[in-house]
């Protein structure tokens, strides 16, 4: 059986149209020709492969949900599984095309005006302009919803912007960042984007960054930074407005995780059929056998998931306690099937070589970005109970 029928046990992928598994079965032989080459070296190098940004362009991977006038955007079924093809070569390459396709066009197409979609979409749907999102800071993560540090101030047709940011993917080389920020006016959020080059605006790399190593996180300082009125995105006029964009984005995580397992899955797999020890193969031992049955659980369970919320997506019908519980329960599950995929190849599980431990490592940060596991089960308990119990 190949890799990708093995690790798709319930053949979900049959659920997509004709012409959706050809666009998906193009992108894998792309992510096998061009990317996966390179992924541990990146990785063990913590250095972004920017000779891809034109060919994840051209493979058509890129603003797939705000496509250019003209064109349909595809189904949330595709992107998903699209990004999961991403993330089950890399993490790091999901998490990159995640942040500009989701949170920045996302915030954009969501919460701009027709004018604003117009200004800077189409740019972005061909990469020739790299977008972040800059939500958290360095003393706002989970509460960030409860108020932010970072304050907008309206002078005249411009807003001054003062503050920090922390964690920003694509931050170091983004050609806009969506910045957040608390309108001293009216005490509510504001999204502003604040164009690469702006005075005032300083991006650092976050160094020592052991998970997701190839996507460049930096630390955002906002100093007295002018941007005009126009770049408001003017449908943005408090935090329920960022949670529209949060709640597509948290579905696209748990198909991120899914595809994680599915890479770790594989290798092991196939490890388990060449790796041999006591003069047979390591796939013959019963608790081999145990712990190959357990992933394949789990990546089916969550794959379901993730299946499922994006058909009710698909339909105008998915709640955020939906969406939040597919995040959780998907990264929750994905860090029990790369460990166990580290624990079969024994010592040589923690070789990059191998392909389960830069997993073992990424899904860490998947299981923390867009809400901790601890946060979406809150959003999550507030409505199964009708009690809220965040303090
Ligand atoms: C690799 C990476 C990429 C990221 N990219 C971005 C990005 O592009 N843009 C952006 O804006 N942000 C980004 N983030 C930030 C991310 O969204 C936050 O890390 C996340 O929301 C958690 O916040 P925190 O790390 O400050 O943890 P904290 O909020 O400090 O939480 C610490 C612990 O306390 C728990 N906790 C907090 N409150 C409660 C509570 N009420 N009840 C129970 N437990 C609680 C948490 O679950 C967690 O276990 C990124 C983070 C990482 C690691």
């Amino acid at each position: 059986m190949d890799p990708v029928t093995a690790s798709d046990y319930y053949g979900f992928e049959s659920l997509l149209t004709e012409d959706e598994r050809a666009f998906l079965k193009n992108t894998r032989e792309f992510l096998d020709s061009e990317v996966r080459p390179i992924v541990n070296d990146a990785w063990e190098a913590a250095e972004f492969p920017h000779h891809l940004v034109p060919r994840f362009a051209e493979a058509g991977l890129v603003g797939l949900a705000y496509p250019p006038a003209g064109h349909a955007p595809v189904s949330r079924l595709l992107s998903g599984f699209v990004g999961m093809e991403i993330s089950r070569v890399d993490p790091s390459m999901s998490t990159f095309l995640g942040v500009h396709n989701g949170l920045a066009m996302g915030s954009i197409a969501e919460l701009g005006s027709d004018e604003q979609r117009e200004r800077w979409l189409p740019a972005m749907a061909d990469l020739s302009t790299i977008g972040a999102f800059g939500l958290t800071e360095p003393h706002g993560g989970s509460d960030v919803a409860r108020g932010l540090e970072t304050t907008a101030r309206r002078d005249g047709d411009e807003w001054v912007l003062d503050g920090a940011k922390r964690w920003i993917g694509n931050g170091t080389f983004a050609d806009l960042v969506v910045i957040f920020a608390k309108d001293v006016e009216d005490e509510q959020v504001k999204a502003i984007v604040v164009e690469k080059g702006t005075p005032g605006f300083s991006a650092t790399k976050i160094e020592g960054k052991f998970a997701l190593r190839t996507v460049q996180n930096a630390d955002i300082v906002l100093d007295g930074c002018r941007v005009p009125e126009a770049n408001r995105l003017q449908r943005c006029a408090s935090f329920r407005d960022v949670n529209r964009v949060l709640k597509a984005t948290r579905g696209g995580v748990a198909w991120n995780a899914v595809g994680a397992q599915r890479g770790a899955y594989e290798a092991a797999l196939a490890y388990a059929g060449e790796r041999e020890q006591f003069g047979r193969p390591i796939a013959g031992f019963q608790m081999i056998q145990d712990l190959l049955a357990r992933m394949l659980g789990n990546v089916t369970a969550s794959m379901a998931m993730a299946v499922r919320v994006a058909q009710l997506q698909d339909a105008g019908e998915c709640r955020d306690d939906q969406a939040a519980l597919a995040k959780s329960f998907c990264t929750s599950r994905a860090r029990e099937t790369v460990a166990w995929a580290r624990e079969l190849m024994g010592g040589n599980g923690i070789l990059l070589e191998n392909d389960a431990i830069r997993f073992f490592a990424d899904v860490e940060a998947l299981y923390s970005y867009e809400g901790t596991r601890e946060i979406n089960t809150l959003v999550v308990g507030r409505a199964i109970t009708g009690v809220g119990a965040f303090v």
